[in-house]
């Protein structure tokens, strides 16, 4: 789930009236989808998207507030676009300003104080609102838009035109699930995207249909914490995700399945069955313990222990043998000793990862944490997280170097960067380099692994050593 990304969306289409909009996305996974469903909704007012700030009519910044680094990036990044825009003015142009996201949600109007060239501000509960708040300004008004939306978002979201779906992938993400309840004492996630809330079955269901329509191969479900994910079946009972997974299942031409990011307490005796049984299901769970101390984990108000997460990993196991794990760290938690940390590196070497994202303890305002005693010096979580990325690394290389010698099945999902070559992805999320002979985009080939990059994997259809 927090993998770093920064993406710029691929231009889709033309429209009559052109205008562009250059979005660029910070942070997750679930923002990668929010960018594309406003440009969706920004797509009726004639905008199509564009991979340049130079030749934009609007930028949408969608970011990221997780931890202090990611927030304070976005005023450095309007910085350098009000410099775009005087540039554009001075030739007779413009460029409207705006923030959407975590960030945007969290600081509200504040962000136009500090950044008084932004036009508009818009909370993630209100995107079907962003034509709106767009018309506002474009009379001269600052908009904020931050209120919580009563009605249903995704209800007045627009579906993307097809030919758009088409341009995006064969992959695709599918937010199922916003918001958290946990309250986790480090996280600003209750606050910046309110509380938990699940799309009903019909709904999710109706927008999966239509990205295998579109020719999407591997849907990807989404949620802050996905797995916690309950909604009307339209059977008048209240489905589970297992449940759900199972029905996606059955939607003919839809071949991978895989969901992220999910919270240890709420993986239940279902979700577990559908990884026994659906072998659409891909063998990869993204499963974040956060810490292995005992202590720092009931202070980070994730209510359960290092053994029940172990427990948890044996049952999962056994269900999936080929199950490979990848989680999140937070090291220097307010209050973590040196033996806290061991408890971590421990859990680790115990469970073993095929990835792993790991961060220092940031402060972020306004959570628990913050105001916790003990915080740990910069430079002690700089050692340990040094350590704990060492370990994890390791693992890493170890899992890929596993897969040298077997034969894996890799959905293809585009050209390669070098001529013949294309590239796929492996079950466990590995990038897969295959000679243009093997399939096209679409296709799941099974191949042999020969050989190992430093992210990504070399089919032996490669008949020539790459990078070396
Ligand atoms: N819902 C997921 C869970 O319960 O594990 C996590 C989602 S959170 C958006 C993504 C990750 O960011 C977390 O797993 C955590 O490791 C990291 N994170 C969140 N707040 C943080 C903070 N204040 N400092 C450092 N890392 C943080
Ligand atoms: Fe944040 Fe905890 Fe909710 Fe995950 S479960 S989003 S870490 S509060």
């Amino acid at each position: 789930m927090s993998a770093p990304i920064i993406e710029k969306i691929p231009s889709a289409g033309t429209n009559t009236d052109t205008k562009k909009v250059f979005v660029k996305t910070y942070g997750c996974q679930m923002n990668v989808y929010d960018s594309q469903r406003m440009a969706d909704a920004l797509a009726k007012d004639g905008y199509v998207e564009t991979s340049s700030m130079d030749d934009a009519d609007m930028v949408l910044l969608n970011t990221c507030h997780i931890r202090e680094k990611a927030a304070e990036k976005v005023y450095s990044e309007i910085g350098r676009i009000r410099m775009v825009r005087e540039e554009k003015r001075a030739n007779g142009g413009d460029l409207m300003i705006g923030v959407a996201g975590c960030v945007a949600q969290a600081e509200g109007k504040e962000i136009i104080k500090r950044a008084p060239a932004v036009d508009f501000v818009i909370g993630p509960t209100t995107y079907h609102r962003l034509g709106e708040v767009v018309a506002k300004a474009k009379t001269g008004k600052k908009v904020v838009e931050t209120e919580y939306a009563v009605e249903d978002k995704f209800e007045h979201l627009p579906a993307p035109a097809k030919k758009v779906m088409m341009s995006r992938g064969v992959t695709s993400f599918l937010t199922v699930q916003e918001g958290c309840d946990k309250f986790c004492t480090f996280c600003v996630v209750p606050y910046t995207r309110g509380s938990e809330v699940s799309r009903p079955v019909s709904q999710i269901m109706d927008e999966a249909k239509r990205l295998v329509d579109a020719g999407v191969r591997e849907i990807t479900l989404l949620g802050q914490n996905v797995n916690a994910w309950h909604g009307a079946g339209g059977d008048d009972r209240e489905w589970g995700l297992g449940e759900l997974l199972y029905k996606l299942a059955e939607i003919d031409g839809l071949k991978r399945l895989r969901y992220v990011t999910s919270h240890p307490r709420d993986m239940d005796d279902a979700l577990i069955e559908a990884h026994r049984d659906l072998s659409m299901l891909m063998p990869y769970l993204h499963l974040p313990v956060q810490s292995g101390s005992d202590k720092i984990l009931k202070a980070m108000n994730r209510k359960h222990t290092g053994d029940d997460y172990r427990k948890l990993i044996d049952r999962i196991r056994s269900a999936r043998p080929d199950i490979a794990l990848s989680g999140d760290f937070i090291v220097g938690f307010p209050g973590e000793t040196d033996e806290d940390f061991e408890d971590t590196m421990q859990i680790v070497r115990d469970v073993t990862h095929a990835a792993a994202y790991s961060f220092k303890y940031s402060t972020r305002p306004g959570t628990p944490g913050a105001d916790m005693p003990n915080q740990v010096p910069e430079d002690v979580k700089s050692e340990r997280l040094q350590r704990l990325q060492a370990l994890l690394t390791q693992q890493q290389k170890d899992f890929m170097q596993s897969l040298v010698g077997k034969n894996m099945d890799v959905l293809i999902e585009k050209p390669g960067r070098e001529a013949g070559q294309i590239v796929g992805r492996s079950p466990w999320l590995q990038p897969v380099i295959c000679h243009e002979s093997v399939g096209e985009v679409g296709d799941i080939v099974n191949v042999k692994i020969s050989q190992v990059m430093v992210n990504s994997l070399v089919s032996d259809t490669i008949a020539t050593k790459l990078g070396q």
